[in-house]
């Protein structure tokens, strides 16, 4: 509990791991905490992004600091900008790395999302929140599938946005490598954590082999059977769940 930042009166939050930071209940005490890329906290107000929700106000701490993150809320609660704030931001900022030569090389962060209509909105959201940033964001599609048989095509991606099978397909051809990833989110995990998709995503997760890797799960619900699988991806992680007051 942190009672000095008391949270939005119509959620709860319930928070469980070791040492979790306290919530931001405004951007503004994001920036007094952590690095943010000027240009990515602008484009919160221009996109009329005002105060963070429940869930970006415990989530996006979380993240920044390099934590492994389960979060559980429900839909229309801000979970896409909950995990790509701290993106951006770990982009420019990678905490303890700054000997590593290797950053800034290769695909850095990957947003998983169980469909294209999905991968698509999350991927203009990026485009919004990068603006005025040179980050190379990239959606995969069938339709750029082909692109990513140009070398150079391939060697400019920082952040790839993609459906499951569109990313394995990728990598089993050798047009993505995935070992310099960073930051890994699964969007709409009860999906990609359920049968459909599950040999997909673990084969992702797998072939993310950076020891550095971080890894968030977002999604409105996540049954037992399919938390237990998400837990065991996860490094002490942070769970948090949001939900309504009176339920
Ligand atoms: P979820 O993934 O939890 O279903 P989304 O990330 O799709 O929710 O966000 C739902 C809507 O709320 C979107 O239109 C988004 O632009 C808007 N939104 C997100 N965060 C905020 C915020 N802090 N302030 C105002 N609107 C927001
Ligand atoms: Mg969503």
């Amino acid at each position: 509990e942190h009672p000095s930042y008391p949270p939005p009166t119509q959620h709860r939050i319930n928070t469980k791991g070791v040492d979790p930071p306290a919530p931001a209940f405004e951007f503004e005490q994001l920036k007094d905490r952590y690095t943010i890329p000027p240009q990515v906290f602008n484009n919160l107000s221009k996109n009329g992004y005002r105060s963070p929700t429940s869930i970006q106000a415990a989530g996006i701490p979380v993240l920044l600091e390099s934590r492994d993150l389960v979060a559980i809320s429900p839909t229309g609660t801000g979970k896409t900008l909950a995990y790509l704030l701290p993106l951006f931001a770990r982009l420019v900022c990678p905490i303890h790395q700054s000997q590593d030569e290797s950053v800034g090389k290769g695909v850095r962060a990957i947003v998983v999302a169980p469909t294209r209509e999905l991968a698509h909105q999350i991927y203009n959201e990026c485009l919004k929140l990068a603006e005025g940033r040179k980050w190379r964001i990239s959606l995969f599609s069938k339709a750029t599938a082909s692109t990513l048989a140009q070398k150079d095509v391939r060697d400019k991606m920082d952040i790839i946005v993609t459906t499951p099978l569109r990313l394995v397909a990728a990598a089993q051809e050798g047009k993505v490598e995935l070992d310099n990833v960073r930051y890994l989110v699964l969007d709409e995990a009860d999906r990609l954590l359920d049968t459909e998709f599950l040999d997909q995503t673990q084969e992702i997760v797998a072939s993310c082999s950076h020891t550095r890797l971080q890894k968030a799960i977002f999604s409105a619900t996540l049954p037992a059977g399919v938390e237990k699988v998400s837990m065991d991806m996860l490094q002490d992680p942070i769970r948090l769940v949001v939900g309504l007051k009176d339920t």
